[in-house]
């Protein structure tokens, strides 16, 4: 592991020297880097290949005008850097994981790490919320899916694509142990969580004491009981199968 954390780190440090920003996502994998890059790919490249002892290869694949991937074999591991060619506030703005606060944390040359200073939220907060695996949505942008919900009111394909892939999202950090709260929306968050968290850790998801415990057990649209380990969607006191509303909205 010693050869991972030297190749890693030279890595990054050549992409910070080129005064580019690195993405800390809470779902990163340990060998992809993402970064935010101010200079042309071409010149990352050469700068890799001058730079960067014994790599044995270098590759790069481009995948839009703004986004290019290159992979670095070295000591028999890849390495995949994700590189955008984005300023910091267009990909803020383009990106499903930004609008998460665990993903607010970033690292630039000189400036360790700091987070996207949109929100008044504080670096500390963000760091100690990763460390307990706590995590919540940003914008209060949800309001129509209640239309959907309660009234059964068409909305567009766009707005339901865009409630599919933030919803989509948070499951996947569900899944890897997180519990999304209502931490800086309040009550015009909503949430997904495995369903026994909402039934023994009410009160840290909505962050209120002397919360009534008294939810519906019951999904809104197929009418089933909810079992522990299943995933469920709360938005006000409405509570939903993770696959009726993804069903719903594909309906
Ligand atoms: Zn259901």
């Amino acid at each position: 592991m010693d050869n991972y954390y030297n190749n890693y780190n030279n890595i990054s440090n050549l992409l910070l020297s080129l005064d580019s920003y690195i993405i800390k996502d809470a779902l990163e994998n340990a060998y992809v880097i993402k970064t935010l890059i101010t200079y042309d790919i071409d010149i990352i490249i050469k700068i890799f290949k001058n730079y960067i002892q014994q790599y044995s290869d270098i590759n790069l694949s481009q995948i839009d005008k703004f986004t290019n991937i290159v992979s670095i074999i070295i000591d028999n591991q890849i390495f995949y850097i994700y590189c955008y060619n984005y300023s910091l506030s267009r990909y803020y703005y383009n990106s499903t994981e930004c609008y998460f606060d665990c993903n607010l944390i970033y690292i630039k040359y000189n400036s360790n790490y700091f987070i996207f200073n949109h929100y008044s939220i504080l670096y500390n907060e963000i760091y100690y919320r990763r460390i307990n695996r706590k995590f919540c949505y940003l914008v209060d942008n949800f309001q129509n899916i209640l239309f959907l919900l309660i009234r059964n009111t068409k909305i567009s394909t766009t707005l339901k694509n865009y409630y599919i892939s933030k919803i989509n999202y948070a499951q996947k950090l569900i899944l890897n142990g997180w519990i999304m709260d209502e931490y800086y929306l309040r009550d015009k968050s909503w949430t997904i969580n495995y369903w026994i968290n909402y039934v023994t850790k009410l009160s840290v998801i909505k962050l209120k004491n002397n919360i009534k415990n008294k939810i519906e057990n019951k999904c809104i649209f197929c009418n089933i009981k909810f079992n522990n380990s299943d995933i469920i969607f709360n938005i006000n006191n409405l509570y939903i199968h993770h696959k009726c509303i993804i069903n719903k909205l594909y309906s």
